[in-house]
């Protein structure tokens, strides 16, 4: 096991952080606009959300990256300020983190499919390469590629994080199929792990998706089917529309219950993804005391 992951996970389960996006906006941030430029524009509110979930008791918390590839930012017309994006972005979490908490730089998908040709596998893995060579001029500690559906595109992902040196963990979203086993593209999850273990993945997991009661039988699949670090990051249950605004109807303590479950079942690492906030994070610290 890399190093710098071996020192976060002899202290187990490492609490990581929740989501990014609903923090956002609760600090202004509106539909529509680029979440990633605000590296640049609002770098004090996006070091507002790190240090909220460094203050909650994460262990892991990862950047504002997820969407700052090349091919997503170009639809904002900021495909040239790739590179700084993800280096500011890296920058903000490595300061609210300290020296206590490790930060993953986080790559999302590209929004284009592979599949139809929308995009090829060069263009990938050039994008891919960009905006982890930005992270790492950031200063973060590892690579998470996450929310991902299709298996190529993860591994494309990976390779190009790869080549940083740094640790690099793949997390996909595990939400379909009949048991809810299979990402929308229809790869299981013992494909998934069987291809990102050959392909060198320091870590695996599962990421978004529908709520975290499904994440046990998943976890359990997951701990079954690889023994390197496993990685949970569940949605708070699924979205409604309330008056007009999207809630998500569990409290942090109903979640920190199923946490517990799935640190049972295996997991390494657990946070939160959609929905999820610092008080989810501060519920589950109390988890970690005593588990
Ligand atoms: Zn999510």
């Amino acid at each position: 096991m890399h190093n710098t992951i071996q020192k976060i996970i002899n202290s187990h389960p490492v609490i990581t952080d929740g989501a990014w996006g609903t923090q956002l906006q609760a600090q202004g941030l509106t539909q529509g606009d680029c979440p990633d430029a605000w590296n640049l524009t609002h770098p004090d509110r996006v070091e507002k959300v790190a240090q909220s979930y460094v203050d909650a008791g994460s262990r892991v918390i990862l950047t504002n990256t997820f969407g700052a590839n090349g091919i997503l930012l170009e639809s904002h017309g900021l495909k040239d300020k790739t590179r700084e994006i993800n280096k500011t972005g890296a920058s903000i979490s490595k300061k609210a983190a300290g020296n206590h908490v490790a930060v993953f730089g986080s790559i999302g998908p590209s929004g284009k499919m592979l599949l139809t040709g929308e995009v090829t596998a060069v263009q990938l893995r050039h994008a891919f390469a960009e905006q982890a060579t930005g992270l790492v001029e950031g200063g973060v500690d590892a690579i998470i590629v996450e929310t991902m559906a299709d298996l190529d595109e993860a591994k494309l992902a990976l390779a190009a994080a790869q080549d940083t040196r740094l640790p690099v963990f793949v997390s996909m979203v595990f939400d379909s199929g009949k048991e809810k086993d299979r990402t929308l593209m229809g790869v299981t999850i013992e494909d998934a792990t069987s291809a990102l273990e050959d392909a060198g993945a320091d870590g695996i997991g599962a990421n978004c998706g529908s709520g975290i009661e499904s994440y046990i039988p998943v976890t359990r699949k997951l701990r079954a089917a690889t023994k390197l670090p496993v990685w949970i990051k569940p949605n708070a249950g699924l979205p409604e529309i309330i008056d007009g605004n999207i809630r998500y109807n569990i409290s942090p303590e109903t979640f920190t219950e199923h946490a517990r479950t799935i640190i049972n079942e295996g997991a390494d690492f657990i946070g939160g993804c959609c929905g999820t906030n610092p008080e989810f994070i501060r519920a589950m610290t109390a988890v970690q005391k005593i588990t």
